[in-house]
């Protein structure tokens, strides 16, 4: 209950408002929004943002979400990126009206063009690009009518159909809008909207020699669906005056284009185009490398769907770009893993400890699985006389404050005993192979000596017990926190220390059940899930984020 009236309180976005004055004046009986990726890569966290975004208004007032491929270039597109991008919108919790394909459109915008050339308004175009360009001006200075310009109607409706039917080669000519070669914003300067390329679409095949420009697609895509708010990132914003035009001389169903910031995250780059370099020269092993920005990526490194989409929530609409911290995104998820967690205990690197004192062969105890849970449940702990302890976790000569294991210091063991550590063994070389300890009967939660204090509690596992698994720790994949905008080439600065394996951690016997779906907190470790190449008799779990934000400390030291 709290929580909707927390939602009722909170004041509307930009968009919101928009929409709520559209429908309040009757402009719509109910809103229809899409979203339109190109199926030219996997889908990143800055498209989560468009997605949370398209849905949920779409959700919150009672209106509809398409979901278009924006297929209209031929040569960088995949099925694979098709299937991918519907497997991750789903995974965040959204369900589209309808799957479209821009390709499907393109008999009508063809049509569409048509009835341009028909009006006056496009031409066929001989020249090359580079004349195009020169012809085009600057921004602060007129561009120059192309001596094509004044071709008839008759003549620009046969070339147009020429070019149709494959009696050119690629780049030969161009259908252009006619507009204004002097207008102040150089997209209405006479736009290309058709371009000659033979080549192979992966959903029309060889039926089209001709391709539409994003520009020409995409607006009349929108109005061919009705879509009411058709929503893009701000570098669109100089594309909107040809965006109306199209509509305004085409007569057709008025979709509007809104902008909004894209989303850009710190420490890693958002564009496919960087994307698929650091999968094709294998910085990382794939698309789901779980260091990878994708939703593939993160997914596999344990992300969960709230998660995300708490993070879009809290970021908000803007409508200037800007940068924002990964810090942010980690704190969503520890925050919702905290919530739902199991908890085990793992140790990395272990140390041998001996109870001298233990006579019995086994214990079993019990530890709270989730203390945040109000229903919590209990897993059992086999105890015994020899044990794991993570090797940091002792220290033979301590500083001042340390307060965990060292000679004569006591220490609490999670869930179980008070030991006490009595003598040191070593081997040759001088390295600590065993920590000979006391325990402290009665010590454990119940007892008579339960309430005895020490000032810190480690985990631990009984080595008899313990089952194996590989780690894998992550660390940001670059070094500087804007990779894109530094100069030269971003993977220059790709952090070359972003994957730490551990062959073989100690775990509780009670992980060894470690499920897909499930989510883990390895005490004092951090939070972990499954990775998906673990096999029957190989368990291996990726760190999905740490318990604390250690990243800016560790900066300040190095
Ligand atoms: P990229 O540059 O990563 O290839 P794109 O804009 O070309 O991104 P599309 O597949 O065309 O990718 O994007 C689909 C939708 O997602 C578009 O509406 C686009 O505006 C939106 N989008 C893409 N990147 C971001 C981002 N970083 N933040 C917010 N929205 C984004
Ligand atoms: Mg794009």
């Amino acid at each position: 209950m709290n929580e909707i009236k927390k939602e009722e309180e909170k004041s509307l976005n930009f968009l919101e408002e928009i929409v709520e004055e559209d429908l309040g004046a009757g402009r719509y009986k109910t809103i229809l929004t899409r979203f339109p990726p190109e199926p030219n890569g996997y889908l990143h966290i800055g498209h989560s943002k468009s997605i949370c975004l398209n849905f949920g208004l779409a959700q919150k007032y009672g209106g509809k979400t398409n979901l278009r491929f924006d297929d209209t270039n031929p040569v960088t597109e995949d099925v694979e990126y098709v299937d991918s991008i519907k497997a991750d919108i789903r995974w965040l919790g959204f369900e589209w009206a309808n799957e479209l394909y821009a390709s499907d459109y393109f008999g009508q915008l063809y049509q569409f063009a048509v009835k341009l050339i028909e009006k006056g308004l496009a031409y066929v175009d001989d020249s090359s690009s580079e004349q195009i360009a020169q012809l085009k001006g600057t921004p602060t200075e007129p561009g120059k009518d192309s001596p094509y310009r004044s071709r008839s109607i008759a003549e620009n409706l046969q070339l147009f159909a020429d070019m149709q039917a494959g009696k050119y080669k690629d780049g030969e000519k161009v259908l252009r809008a006619k507009i204004d070669m002097s207008a102040p914003n150089m997209h209405m300067r006479d736009p290309i909207l058709y371009r000659i390329k033979h080549a192979h679409h992966h959903r029309t095949g060889d039926a089209w020699c001709i391709y539409p420009m994003y520009d020409f697609a995409h607006g009349q895509s929108d109005s061919i669906e009705h879509i009411t708010h058709s929503i893009c990132t701000l570098e669109f914003v100089p594309h909107r005056p040809l965006y109306d035009w199209f509509i305004d001389k085409l007569e057709i169903f008025p979709s509007h284009q809104y902008e909004f910031a894209r989303l850009n995250l710190s420490y890693t780059v958002m564009s496919k185009r960087k994307l698929l370099q650091l999968v094709n020269d294998r910085h990382v092993t794939g698309w789901d490398d779980p260091r990878m920005p994708t939703i593939a990526g993160l997914r596999r490194r344990g992300y969960t769907p709230e998660s995300i989409r708490t993070f879009a929530e809290k970021i908000g609409v803007q409508k200037r770009d800007n940068l924002i911290e990964v810090g942010l995104l980690e704190f969503c998820i520890r925050e919702h893993l905290n919530r739902i967690a199991l908890r085990r205990m793992v140790v990395f690197d272990p140390v041998k400890v001996v109870l001298t004192n233990y006579t019995e062969d086994e214990e079993i105890l019990k530890s709270e699985n989730n203390p945040e849970d109000p229903e919590t449940t209990y897993r059992e702990i086999p105890f015994s006389r020899e044990l794991y302890i993570e090797r940091e976790d002792f220290m033979e000569v301590p500083p001042k404050k340390f307060f965990r294991l060292s000679p004569g210091q006591k220490v609490r063991l999670k869930s179980a005993y008070i030991i006490q550590c009595d003598e040191v063994i070593k081997d040759a070389a001088g390295n600590i192979t065993e920590l000979r300890c006391s325990y402290l009967p009665g010590s454990k939660s119940g007892g008579e000596n339960a309430n005895i204090k020490v000032q810190a509690t480690i985990h631990w596992v009984s080595i008899r017990h313990a089952v194996t698994a590989e780690v894998r720790l992550y660390d940001r994949l670059f070094k500087v926190e804007n990779p894109a905008s530094e100069e030269g080439d971003f993977k220059d600065y790709i952090n070359p220390d972003s994957l730490q394996v551990l062959p073989a951690a100690y775990a509780e016997p009670a992980l060894s059940h470690a499920k897909f779906d499930e989510r883990y907190q390895f005490l004092r470790k951090g939070y972990f899930t499954l990775d998906k190449d673990s096999s029957e008799d190989k368990m291996i779990f990726n760190r999905t984020v740490t318990l604390r934000d250690n990243w800016a400390k560790e900066q300040k030291k190095g």
